[in-house]
């Protein structure tokens, strides 16, 4: 059983409960999130962020979480975690599916939306969020307490064919192994960056592409783990190029087929690879907060005393505010604190409820209605787990049939999922709906030019009449298959 599925049992198993309790249960999903004032909001979904949903909850004070764009943080893109004490090793996805489930089961509100702006000048403050299951949608949501815990964005080079119009982004080059690296199998691959990230990730590749040139721009690694440094040293298609630097992403007008780099001896010369995985740190998620918090010249938000920022009552953890550490632990350490922190200062505010802790097991309404729906119309999209089965669904299929490429690990695969699910249950007997875990059956990535994900096929007849790759082409196509 994939990680994604465990994690959809649990939650599965959430909804199961919750949907005994009764009537609060019932009442409180009628009312819109954008009525309230909440006690607590925290914006981000990382561990820190769940960290402190499951401590509010626990204290007895109501946690809505807004999740944004990225599901889980930057460890749910993590292949291996093997650091966080009582976990010998897992996988960085399951280890904050778990922590989420323990979040939800204590009643944390957890919400598909992405902030879009915050006015922290006056009590309740005031958050604006857009609907990630529908982007015609904005709530404003009221909070007496923030936490802020938007993590960090991966940092990009800034060279030509990197990122932006016309490059290869998406097409060769990628900030995160575990979603993409599946498209690699027995390809030629490069890890840019001397980090702990970048020894991960082509720890990772390495199990998968013929060859990973690792590329480090200094004369050694910024690693805290030298465990695993000394082990993938060890690795015969691993080469570590040090004193190198990448110039530009070269390619055929469709997949990168080459890398320009400067190596020691102050030569360019041409690297051939089929895709490019950079790793070079990450810069911190503070633009919304700029003019209304304390912010460094670095971009990280400025603490006055432990958690609490520049604003009375308003926190902020993590990689948006650390440096130095970055660690997934020290994150939830952040977040227990800022718990704490924002406790304490609710009990200066006049007419803050605690909600009943017995109660609180029944207050997450909407994760009882997207788990819900998943269950009622997941049988609608079959899930194939083999080259063959696949051709024979799109040589078979007498309907239009979509083709879901999809890896366990790749936050916007996860996002699309249920939607998918969702519309395969609208089109029942009028579309068939198939999807295929390119991380499982490897060798689709090739024989269907995959080259990111999650990618839509759309089959006639057997054939390929539309393609679409990446949540801005998908979703206009998942609002508009009544023409299929
Ligand atoms: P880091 O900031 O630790 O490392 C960035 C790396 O990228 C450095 O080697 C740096 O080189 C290099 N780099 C930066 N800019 C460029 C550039 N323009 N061109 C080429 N190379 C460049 O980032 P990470 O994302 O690796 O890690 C972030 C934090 O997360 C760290 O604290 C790390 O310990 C932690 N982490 C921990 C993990 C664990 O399992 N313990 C796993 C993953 C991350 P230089 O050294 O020359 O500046």
């Amino acid at each position: 059983m994939g990680h994604s599925s465990i994690g959809m049992v649990m939650r599965k198993f959430t909804a199961f409960i919750l949907s005994l309790v009764t009537p609060f249960t019932a009442m409180h999903a009628e009312k819109a999130p954008n009525e309230e004032t909440y006690p607590v909001v925290i914006l981000g979904g990382g561990v820190g962020a769940l960290t402190s949903a499951i401590y509010l909850q626990r204290a007895g004070i109501h946690a809505v979480v807004i999740e944004g764009q990225n599901p889980g943080g930057a460890i749910a893109q993590s292949p291996m975690v093997n650091n966080w004490p009582g976990e010998m090793e897992i996988d960085g996805s399951t280890l904050v599916e778990k922590i989420r489930t323990q979040a939800e089961t204590n009643g944390a509100e957890i919400l598909l939306q992405e902030v879009t702006s915050v006015d922290f000048s006056k009590q309740p403050y005031l958050i604006t969020t857009q609907d990630l299951n529908d982007e015609k949608v904005q709530h404003k949501i009221r909070a007496n307490t923030c936490i802020i815990a938007t993590g960090a964005t991966p940092k990009f080079l800034g060279i030509p064919g990197e990122y932006g119009e016309n490059s290869y982004w998406t097409r060769g080059v990628y900030s995160c192994a575990v979603c993409d690296g599946a498209l690699y199998k027995d390809r030629t691959v490069a890890v840019i960056g001397g980090g702990d990230s970048a020894l991960l990730e082509a720890e990772y590749l390495s199990k998968i592409a013929k060859k990973v040139y690792l590329l480090v721009r200094s004369g050694d690694f910024r690693s805290t783990e030298s465990l695993r440094k000394n082990q993938l040293l060890q690795k015969t298609n691993v080469e570590v190029r040090y004193h190198t630097q990448v110039k530009e992403v070269q390619g055929d007008g469709n997949k990168v087929t080459s890398l320009v780099i400067k190596g020691a001896d102050k030569k360019e010369s041409k690297l051939p690879v089929d895709g490019v995985f950079i790793a070079i740190g990450a810069n911190p998620n503070s633009k919304l907060f700029k003019g209304q918090l304390d912010i460094d010249t670095q971009g990280y938000i400025v603490l006055k005393q432990q958690q609490q920022t520049s604003r009375p009552g308003v926190f902020a953890i993590g990689d948006v505010v650390d440096p130095i550490y970055k660690q997934a632990i020290s994150a939830a350490g952040d977040g227990a604190k800022a718990a704490l922190q924002a406790e304490r200062y609710l009990a200066t505010l006049p007419d803050i409820k605690r909600v009943n802790n017995t109660a609180s097991l029944a207050v997450s309404a909407p994760a009882k209605a997207e788990v819900v729906l998943v269950k009622d119309s997941q049988e609608e999209v079959i899930e194939v787990t083999s080259m063959d089965q696949l051709d024979q669904e799109i040589n078979s299929s007498t309907l239009p049939l979509l083709v879901d490429f999809y890896s366990p690990y790749c936050g916007p695969c996860r996002k699309l999922a249920p939607i998918f699910e969702q519309t395969a249950g609208k089109y029942k007997g009028r579309i068939r709906f198939v999807k295929v875990n390119v991380s499982k059956v490897t060798s689709v990535s090739s024989a269907y030019n995959i080259y990111g994900i999650p990618t839509i096929i759309v089959f006639k007849n057997g054939k390929e009449v539309d393609r679409r790759t990446g949540g801005t082409q998908i979703n206009p196509l998942m609002n508009n298959l009544d023409n299929l």
